[in-house]
């Protein structure tokens, strides 16, 4: 079979939400994502798709789009089966710009498991075995309001609750933790994000005040760049640290754990610039003996699809957040992942990532297709 490139079409979409997700960074009310089709030869065809969230990757979807267009001009006519050297390429070309990239790769990975005749999790040497269940994330709202939701998720049966925090002052996250924490009872799980939102002070107050309400982890408790805070923070904190808008990269990795800031870390396919990277993620970790976290931005049914195979793949990811398509009003991919009613998520034995967009929903976007001449 021929596995030259000769086709790849770039489709901004967009999925509004049920309700507004709000982080400390802002609200986001329609998830704007870019979906990049790879094909090859005379027509096997791979998908990939981002999320490209401005306020946590400095990129836009109208960014990624112009990016996607150079970066398919620089893979067209290249063999697909090269993963490697695809990813390098894109790097070597574009600093940054994870989101899009991440929706190249993921399309490769779909095409080579498509060509090994294996589901995702098998080309990445899964085996199957492992159980995954999604958390349910809660928007960062009035107290109230939180709780609302806490008992609505807890009622719906999600295994765990990850609690959006980074509210300044940080005593009135505070406040909402002990309210969640009192109205869900002392079994369920939960977890909090700050986003980067408090200042060391806050967020060593806010960790040391919320020591007794059983919490897995904080991500993010303040700027991913602050390094020093992170350290001091990892080494005082009763609630265990998990690095995120300071890890995209191995690299990051590597240096965070190296230098003690965090003792978990949350892996996402679009801050890695995807499989390939995140694989990396994986290992420096494994190799640390750290456990991850998946995590999401607001990408659909896909993309989801693409990292449930990734977490099922690795036994020290250990969290889930898989939550994003629950978050959305359309659905528009066909096979993929499927939601249990105790929440776990399940892949059946497709090939690839073994999803889909539903032709009708892309073609209400324009389409920008590039092939070779
Ligand atoms: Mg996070």
């Amino acid at each position: 079979m021929k596995t030259q490139i000769t086709k790849i079409e770039i489709t901004p979409i967009e999925i509004p939400l049920h309700e507004p997700f709000v982080i400390s960074k802002g609200a986001l009310s329609v998830a704007k994502n870019t979906v990049i089709r790879i094909t090859i030869g005379e027509g096997l065809s791979g998908t990939g798709e981002c999320c490209s969230y401005r306020s946590i990757h400095a990129e836009t979807q109208e960014g990624s789009i112009a990016a996607a267009q150079k970066i398919a001009a620089l893979l067209l006519g290249k063999d697909a089966r090269e993963i490697r050297k695809c990813v390098r390429l894109m790097d070597q070309h574009f600093v940054g710009n994870a989101s899009i990239k991440c929706a190249f790769d993921m399309a490769l990975y779909d095409l080579n498991a498509q060509l090994c005749e294996l589901p995702l999790y098998r080309y990445l040497q899964g085996d199957g075995t492992k159980t995954i269940h999604t958390d349910m994330t809660i928007s960062l709202l009035s107290k109230e309001a939180m709780v609302e939701k806490a008992l609505q998720y807890q009622g719906q049966g999600f295994p765990a609750l990850k609690v959006k925090l980074g509210d300044r002052p940080s005593r009135l996250d505070v406040d909402r933790m002990t309210a969640i924490r009192e109205a869900v009872g002392s079994e369920l799980p939960l977890r909090i994000d700050a986003n980067q939102g408090w200042n060391y002070l806050e967020a060593s107050s806010a960790l040391h005040q919320m020591a007794h309400l059983d919490i897995e982890h904080c991500e993010a408790p303040v700027s991913g760049t602050n390094f020093i805070d992170l350290k001091k923070l990892n080494q005082e904190s009763p609630i265990p640290i998990m690095g995120d808008e300071s890890i995209f990269s191995h690299q990051d990795a590597y240096r965070m754990l190296a230098h003690d800031c965090v003792n978990l870390i949350n892996i996402k396919l679009g801050k890695s610039g995807g499989i390939n990277h995140a694989m990396k993620i994986a290992s420096v970790a494994e190799a640390a003996g750290v456990d991850c976290q998946v995590g999401c931005f607001s990408e659909s049914r896909l993309a989801i699809t693409a990292l449930t195979h990734f977490a099922k793949a690795w036994d020290h990811i250990i969290y889930h957040d898989l939550d994003s398509p629950l978050m959305q009003v359309d659905d528009p991919v066909i096979g993929g992942i499927s939601y249990q009613p105790d929440w776990e998520v399940t892949l059946d034995e497709s090939v690839g990532i073994g999803a889909s967009f539903d032709e009708a929903f892309l073609n209400r976007f324009d389409q920008i297709s590039i092939a070779a001449s």
